[in-house]
């Protein structure tokens, strides 16, 4: 369930140039070629996306194995310990390729990037760009582009054309939870305004895009000239066919975003809003804001908003000083919540924050225990309710085409990630009815 630190795949987006073989000769880019893979969550593919348009601008095609490449960009996550080993290991792969001449070029970009240890890393893997969060814009240099300053990070225009497309309102994060690295390496939060935004979809879905996912840290602390979230994000489902934001704070939700989504039918009904911990202990040790209570009385906001709809969460087992007392208030609190689907994590030490200094070290089969408790707890329940539509005939927005197998990924108004049989293309609807459901998804055949 654990997704966040996850390779991403790169998106299959049309390329303008295909690779015309090895080895192009020409000053400028034409005849090479770019591999980009993604390391982490959705601010890092929607970065990706920035970085792809740069290198097709730039004359690269794209490739998706290393050694067809002359310029690999490692676009990484910092968030957990483990996020770092495995880009270490593509990052010896690619020495060894460099080696052999068969990569010309190596970028390492992302929350990696922007951390202390990329400097380390650089003459370690012999990397030729490190580039945090903030600079992506001096890719476009690198590859050869006239100096791009204005496509700094809130600006510069998500994936044009698509069926579905990211849009960042705001980067950074203000908060300062005990665990986490994100205000060290994306800054602090700075807003969009709402024209900025609101144009940049009505581009978007002039050019074709059917699903807006709008982007944030803490995207319901978003503020700009006395408007708020909710301004923003009523604003958006009047000109986009399809919104969803993810990720939310619960200080920042307010009762009449939750409200909004129940309301306004061009809002997806899913809503992810990470708990951490179900101990007031704890939550404050994070220094996250707020007490259980708070949480679940938002939840019961939200579920009455829109009683069909989805609630994710994520939540941190093992934090310093958990003890037996905290763990059993998380598992109550995923009862009471009934959570449809949760990132859980086992807590990563990362330097520079106030958790990787704290005593009180949870032993690593206690944290495994606890993971495991924690799954069961929302897969269990995820699992009766999913049950609960089996039956049902639902509108379903297609995300990825039919693979070999014939299914096709969609989505359900009410969040439910489907499986259907249908060769209807991405970013088509199609009405199902829902045969069977296990804990994640659900499965369903065409009418
Ligand atoms: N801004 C979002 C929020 O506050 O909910 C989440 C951002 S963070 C990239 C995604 C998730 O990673 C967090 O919600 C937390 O559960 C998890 N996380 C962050 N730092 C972690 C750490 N050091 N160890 C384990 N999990 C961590
Ligand atoms: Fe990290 Fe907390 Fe900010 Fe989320 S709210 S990005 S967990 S500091």
């Amino acid at each position: 369930m654990n997704s966040t630190t996850d390779e991403v795949p790169a998106a299959p987006i049309p390329l303008s140039r295909k690779p015309s073989g090895r080895g192009g000769t020409d000053a400028e880019a034409v005849g090479k070629t770019a591999c980009i893979r993604t390391f982490g969550c959705q601010m890092n593919v929607h970065d990706s996306d920035r970085m792809r348009r740069m290198i097709q601008d730039a004359g690269y095609a794209e490739v998706q194995r290393y050694e067809d490449a002359d310029l690999v960009i490692l676009n990484t996550c910092y968030v957990r310990e483990n996020a770092v080993d495995r880009v270490k290991g593509h990052l010896g792969e690619l020495n060894r390729l460099r080696r052999e001449g068969r990569v010309q070029r190596v970028a390492l970009t992302g929350c990696i990037g922007a951390a202390e240890e990329a400097r380390s890393l650089r003459e370690t893997y012999n990397i030729d760009l490190v580039l945090g969060t903030h600079n992506t814009y001096e890719l476009a240099e690198f590859v050869g582009l006239p100096t791009m300053r204005e496509t700094y990070t809130p600006e510069l225009p998500g994936t044009e054309g698509e069926h579905s497309a990211f849009v960042t309102i705001m980067t950074g994060c203000n908060y300062q939870c005990s665990y986490c690295i994100v205000p060290t390496v994306r800054g602090r939060m700075v807003c969009r305004p709402m024209e900025s935004v609101v144009g940049e979809i009505e581009d978007l879905v002039s050019g074709g895009t059917r699903y807006v996912t709008l982007l944030g840290q803490t995207v319901d602390a978003w503020r700009h000239q006395g408007k708020r979230f909710c301004d923003l994000l009523e604003a958006v489902s009047e000109v986009a066919p399809r919104v969803w934001f993810t990720t939310s704070h619960p200080s920042n939700m307010e009762d009449r975003t939750l409200r909004a989504i129940g309301e306004r039918n061009t809002i997806v009904k899913r809503l992810h809003l990470p708990v951490q911990s179900g101990s007031d202990r704890m939550l404050k040790v994070m220094h996250r804001g707020y007490k259980a209570e708070r949480y679940r009385r938002k939840i019961s906001v939200f579920r009455e908003a829109a009683p069909e709809g989805t609630l994710s969460t994520d939540i941190i087992v093992g934090h310093p000083g958990e003890t037996e007392e905290d763990h059993q208030l998380t598992l109550q609190l995923v009862e009471d919540c009934g959570f449809d689907s949760a990132y859980i994590f086992k807590f990563s030490p990362r330097r520079g924050t106030e958790a990787a200094e704290l005593s009180g070290f949870v032993p690593d089969e206690v944290v495994q225990r606890r993971f495991l408790e924690v799954l069961r707890g929302v897969e269990q329940n995820a699992f009766r309710r999913n049950q609960r539509k089996v039956g049902r005939t639902e509108e379903i927005f297609i995300r990825h085409g039919a693979t070999e197998d014939g299914k096709a990924i969609g989505e359900t108004w009410s969040g439910h990630a489907v499986h259907v049989a249908t060769d209807a293309a991405p970013g088509s609807y199609v009405k199902a009815t829902i045969e069977s459901a296990g804990p994640h998804v659900l499965y369903a055949r065409t009418n």
